[in-house]
């Protein structure tokens, strides 16, 4: 069989524990076999993160930049236990946090839905995309603990030297404050990733805030949302049927309960991080959400929406039979691929990523799937497979729809 062709390679960012066991698989049983695979490989497990003094992965992030399209593994976000069990030189910052800092993109996150998995929500008829911002807020935030009384104030001095001033605390004993910022020219370029991934999928855009108690953070949210729509996309929207709808979060969160699904729900990062937990697992599983960090420059980077799933690790290393289970960086991979080929025009390309996902769902519609789905399945009898042999029965199905061609 003739392999498919790549013509520009893909950024491939190799990460850590259970996913980095579960991407050579991929790799190996699902794409090798059968795509010859180009990739400019940067190795962002934590052991070479370290080596680098994380230079790796401000790397990755450029390279993005150049090639366009990047495919990323779940990695380790060091704490102080992650420093001790890796004798780590410092607590290295989040390597997803680095790379939309460098990128400054909006995450889009949809769960991927399959017969025999039902949502838990019974009126979820369709998924729904969670939008998260991907800058600032409180993951760029500086905190101080307050010692004892005290005050506390927000200070601006311009570049010219002038300064205003905002109380924030007359403090009588101790406690904590904490700084956050975000930038217009980000909220902007969020809310444009938004109305044109909107207009793409040609699905309704919900944005939620708490402007009411925020009147000046979040309400710049609302505003500059409102602006470039009413400027650039009202028209867009209308033309295709679809609706920009602004509300509260609170109101938001209870409108999204009752929904059918079918829309973008565009999230400030926190309650993006969040919400997208929720969404993902009242879908099924947190292993069936796909993730695409969209720039607005046009780079994408490709995820899953977990993370290296440590504790099946351990199981790993003791010898332990796993069942992890490996759709959304599957997905990940058939999501990049997919890119590539729409952006090089190499059309067989764009059908393998289109096969890979359907064998990947035809296999688990068929009853064979990871432990976590075998929990939650409709499906009568279904068969629980290791992390290894999931992959296997895909393979299969993969080859017979190959041949087939
Ligand atoms: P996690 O890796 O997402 O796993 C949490 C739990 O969710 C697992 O223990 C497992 O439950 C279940 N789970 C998640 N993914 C699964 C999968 N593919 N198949 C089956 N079950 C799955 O989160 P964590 O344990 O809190 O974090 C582990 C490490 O991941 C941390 O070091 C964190 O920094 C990192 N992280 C990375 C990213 C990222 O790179 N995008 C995102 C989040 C976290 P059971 O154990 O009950 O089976
Ligand atoms: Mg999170």
């Amino acid at each position: 069989m003739e392999k498919v062709q790549m013509t520009t390679p893909l950024v491939e960012m190799d990460g850590d524990e259970m996913t980095r066991i579960i991407w050579e698989l991929i790799k190996e049983e699902l794409l090798c076999p059968f795509v010859d695979l180009k990739t400019e490989y940067y190795d962002l497990g934590l052991e070479n993160r370290d080596r680098t003094d994380d230079a790796v992965t401000a790397e990755a992030a450029e390279a993005t930049k150049r090639l366009g399209v990047a495919v990323k593994c779940a990695t380790i976000t060091p704490n102080a236990a992650r420093v001790d069990e890796y004798g780590l030189k410092q607590m290295w910052k989040s390597p997803n946090g680095t790379i939309r800092a460098l990128l400054d993109g909006t995450v889009f996150r949809t769960p991927i839905q399959v017969a025999g998995i039902e949502p838990c929500v019974r009126n979820w008829e369709k998924p729904i995309t969670i939008a998260r911002h991907a800058y600032g807020d409180v993951y760029k935030n500086t905190e101080m603990a307050v010692p004892g009384p005290g005050v506390v104030e927000l200070v601006y001095t311009s570049d010219d030297g002038r300064e205003s001033r905002a109380l924030v605390h007359r403090f009588d004993g101790a406690g904590v404050v904490q700084g956050m910022h975000n930038l217009d020219a980000s909220i902007a370029s969020f809310a444009r990733s938004c109305f044109e991934y909107a207009l793409d999928v040609r699905q309704d855009l919900w944005f939620a805030t708490k402007d009411t108690i925020s009147k000046v953070y979040d309400h710049r949210f609302k505003d500059i949302f409102q602006d470039i729509f009413d400027a650039e996309y009202a028209q867009a929207f209308a033309d295709a049927g679809i609706e920009y709808f602004y509300t509260l979060i609170d109101d938001a969160v209870a409108r999204v309960m009752k929904s059918e699904g079918g829309f973008i729900w565009a999230c400030k990062n926190y309650d993006g991080d969040v919400m997208s937990d929720m969404v993902s697992s009242a879908f099924g599983s947190l292993a069936m959400m796909t993730s695409v960090l969209v720039s607005p420059q046009g780079f994408y980077e490709y995820e899953a929406a977990h993370g290296t799933v440590q504790r099946h690790y351990y199981k790993h290393l003791r010898g332990e039979e796993t069942s992890t289970n490996s759709v959304a960086t599957i997905f990940a991979w058939s999501g990049a691929l997919r890119k590539r080929g729409q952006l090089d025009g190499l059309g067989d390309l764009v059908a393998f990523a289109d096969q890979l996902e359907e064998a990947t769902l035809s296999t688990i519609a068929s009853g064979q799937m990871t432990g976590d789905l075998a929990l939650i399945t409709t499906l009568p009898d279904p068969q629980k497979l290791s992390t290894h042999d999931f992959i296997r029965a895909i393979a299969g199905r993969l080859e017979q729809m190959r041949e087939q061609l």
